[in-house]
């Protein structure tokens, strides 16, 4: 194996936290390699908010300036590729890509994010980041005092709804089906002028993923600017996993304060960990983790655990 497929640490995932990590440890003189299959999550979304110097721009905008810096620093590389298999070593691990490569390295960083689970609604993923939203920290400023849902139902439903109508009072929850709301849950809804539709749900009617109107399978519709909802996810990488890192309850992968997994070596960062969503978090994180790696290897060298 030549050195120039030799690292320090491999990160798999290069969009803001994987990149976040790779600026501490490139700063910190660490040889990285960074793995990227160039899917992160808010590609569809138009414009990203709420991260600080960075509001209003593309989310592309703000991983392009991200990687520029990054692999300013001659020690970190930017490889783009899908990392399909990880082997323990006898020193740390090997990572095969789809393009045929091997790498080496002594730690791992998985930034690998997470893919949302689409409903099998018409319409829906098409609006998925435009006017089908996760987070009103991210986009509620955008469509506050506008007609808004809620898809949800249950808890999250309720606790959804509560957030969200800080930003309008034209909400209603669309509980697609029947509500299992409790019965004071409701009361309280309409204490607060939140409705709730149970109808079932045939299509987002949308131009270009600006919803119009949600269309009912009995036909009816109604006009609505934005849906929020939390879908549910899976890892978008399955590594992890396959390599033996514990998953919490939720779905996301068990880490401890210096964001090690539960596998020696490996470290992860980002979504794939937190269900504290934004770009500021996962650089924040991704900040922490390439800090906390470097520590790892210089108190390695110190016990001589490895060279
Ligand atoms: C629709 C939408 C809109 C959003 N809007 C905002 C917003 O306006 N403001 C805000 O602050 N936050 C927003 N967020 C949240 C924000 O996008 C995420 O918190 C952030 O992208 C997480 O960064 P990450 O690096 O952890 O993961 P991601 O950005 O998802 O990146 C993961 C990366 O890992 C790569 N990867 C995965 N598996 C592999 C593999 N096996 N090999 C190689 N590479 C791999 C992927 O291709 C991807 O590039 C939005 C999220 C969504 C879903």
């Amino acid at each position: 194996m030549s050195d120039k497929k030799h690292f320090d640490v491999i990160i798999i995932g290069g969009s803001y936290s994987g990149l976040a990590a790779a600026m501490a440890l490139g700063r910190a003189l660490r040889k990285v390699l960074i793995i990227d299959s160039g899917k992160p999550c808010n590609r569809q979304t138009p414009y990203s908010h709420n991260f600080l110097t960075q509001d209003g721009k593309t989310p592309k905008e703000i991983a392009t300036l991200a990687k520029q810096q990054v692999t300013m620093y001659d020690s970190v590389e930017f490889f783009n590729s899908l990392a399909t298999k990880v082997s323990k070593t006898e020193n740390g691990f090997e990572v095969q890509t789809s393009s045929g490569d091997i790498f080496k390295s002594k730690k791992l960083i998985f930034a690998t994010g997470i893919k949302d689970e689409m409903p099998s609604i018409k319409g829906f993923s098409e609006c998925w980041g435009i006017s089908v939203l996760h987070c009103p920290y991210c986009h509620g400023y955008e469509v506050r005092n506008e007609t808004t849902g809620i898809f949800g139902n249950g808890e999250y439903g309720f606790e959804f709804s509560k957030l969200i109508s800080n930003w309008t009072k034209d909400l209603t929850l669309f509980t697609n089906g029947k509500s299992i709301l409790t019965v004071e849950q409701s009361a309280i809804l309409e204490r607060h002028q939140i409705k709730i539709m149970e109808k079932e749900i045939a299509e987002l009617e949308h131009i270009n993923g600006q919803l119009q109107n949600i269309i009912f399978k009995d036909g009816s519709k109604k006009s609505v600017k934005a849906i929020y909802t939390r879908l549910p996810f899976e890892q978008h990488c399955p590594i992890p996993e396959q390599l033996g890192c514990e998953l919490t309850e939720d779905g996301y992968i068990k880490i401890d304060d210096a964001h090690k997994t539960t596998i020696n070596g490996i470290f992860a960062s980002g979504d794939n960990v937190t269900r504290m969503r934004t770009v500021a978090n996962a650089v924040s994180m991704g900040t922490t983790t390439g800090m906390m790696v470097n520590k790892e290897l210089i108190e390695e060298k110190f016990t001589n655990k490895s060279k």
